[in-house]
């Protein structure tokens, strides 16, 4: 495994686990003796009642990406489910898939409205809502920066998913991982409807982790605008230093992308988590992960980089593993303490239980 691969697994392990996170919320019952973690409500299907939504006309508003495969999934989990969109090849296709395809103004006199619409096309919608409607957004972007402001409920169900795989994971059954929040409550019933559309397209199946609008389309944006170009920085540094001392370039591409390893090692991830994955990392992979991976506290990556490489150049790193296996891994043993602690080990169990296709809903 190369040491960006190894540092990406680290840099995850740091947002993966909150230490020191003071918000309230549930505690995670791992009876492990570790330090307990706070833990964010989850939804799941038990949470939610269909039968609130009973005569009311729900709206899917555009049949693109997310559309299509909200409005096949809520017609096969029993609602009175309308498409609304431009008078286009789109509702063309929603015609021929069996809906009853209207103007998008007409969404306005529907109980609950979904706008499965881009999020910059949304505030220029001629949907005027029925004060106790509810208008359901697959992403908190416009409403967390004002871009709307109906005066109806407003709740959102933003599925952590690709449009087709919606409606390909609602099929296999295992359902998808969401964000889901309340915006505005005007009628009292804004939860317990958006909780059932959230159950309806599949998205209650795994877990819905409740966020406010806000916090959703901040942390989607972060992911963009701050992790993705962080990443690729790191990636782009990683080629330049390592070609500078000398190695192929098609080797260095190789290690990150052709060879699969990157994937394999995030699929890890999502499959074992943190902890679990390490176990297939051999013991001088782990520690020269877990040892060098506070150098890059300071974020100046190039730089720290460029240290660690010649740290291996030079034979410094070897010779370091030596003694440590001479001592009999005192360090080793140390950084899995600190690593992979019996905290981090109980939150993501509990974490992993509780959210994704494994989750199993809590009895009641
Ligand atoms: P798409 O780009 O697939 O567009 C969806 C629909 O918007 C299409 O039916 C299109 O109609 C319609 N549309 C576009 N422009 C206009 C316009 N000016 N007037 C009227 N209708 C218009 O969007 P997505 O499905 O990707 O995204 C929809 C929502 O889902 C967004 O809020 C997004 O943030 C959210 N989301 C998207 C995810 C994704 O993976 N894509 C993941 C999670 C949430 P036509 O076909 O007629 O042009």
């Amino acid at each position: 495994m190369t040491a960006g691969t190894l540092d990406r697994v680290v840099t995850l392990l740091n947002v993966l686990v909150p230490v020191g996170r003071s918000a309230a919320g549930d505690v995670h019952p791992a009876g492990t003796g570790a330090e307990r973690i706070p833990m964010t409500k989850i939804y799941y299907e038990s949470d939610a009642d269909l039968s609130v939504l009973d005569g009311q006309r729900v709206a899917v508003v555009g049949y693109g990406n997310q559309g299509r495969s909200w409005a096949l999934n809520l017609r096969d989990a029993g609602l009175a489910v309308e498409v609304f969109t431009q008078a286009d090849a789109s509702r063309d296709q929603a015609a021929a898939e069996g809906f009853t395809a209207h103007e998008i103004g007409a969404a306005s006199e529907c109980d609950v409205i979904c706008t499965l619409i881009p999020d910059d096309v949304i505030p220029e919608l001629p949907i005027t809502p029925k004060p106790d409607a509810l208008w359901v957004l697959a992403s908190g972007y416009a409403v967390a920066f004002n871009r709307i402001d109906p005066n109806c409920d407003v709740g959102m169900v933003a599925p952590r998913m690709l449009g087709p795989e919606v409606r390909e994971c609602y099929l296999e059954g295992v359902g998808f991982i969401t964000a889901l929040g309340i915006q505005k409550d005007n009628t009292g019933t804004a939860l317990a409807r958006t909780l059932a559309i959230g159950r309806a397209i599949g998205g209650l199946r795994q877990g819905a982790i409740e966020m406010t609008p806000r916090q959703e389309a901040v942390l989607d944006l972060a992911v963009e605008q701050v992790l993705a170009p962080a990443m690729g920085r790191v990636s782009m540094s990683f080629v330049a230093l390592l070609s500078g001392a000398g190695i192929p370039l098609e080797a260095i591409i190789t290690e990150l992308m052709l060879s699969g390893e990157v994937e394999r090692s995030y699929r890890l991830l999502r499959l074992e988590g943190y902890a679990g994955q390490m176990r297939y990392h051999s013991p001088t992979s782990q520690y020269g992960q877990m040892s060098r991976a506070d150098r890059y506290d300071g974020l100046d990556v190039p730089g720290v980089m460029r240290e660690v490489l010649s740290e291996i150049e030079s034979g410094k790193f070897a010779d370091e593993w030596d003694a440590e296996r001479d001592a009999g891994y005192p360090n080793l043993e140390r950084l899995r303490a600190e690593k992979i602690s019996p905290e981090i080990v109980a939150f993501e169990k509990d974490l992993r239980a509780r959210l994704g296709e494994r989750a199993k809903p809590p009895a009641g």
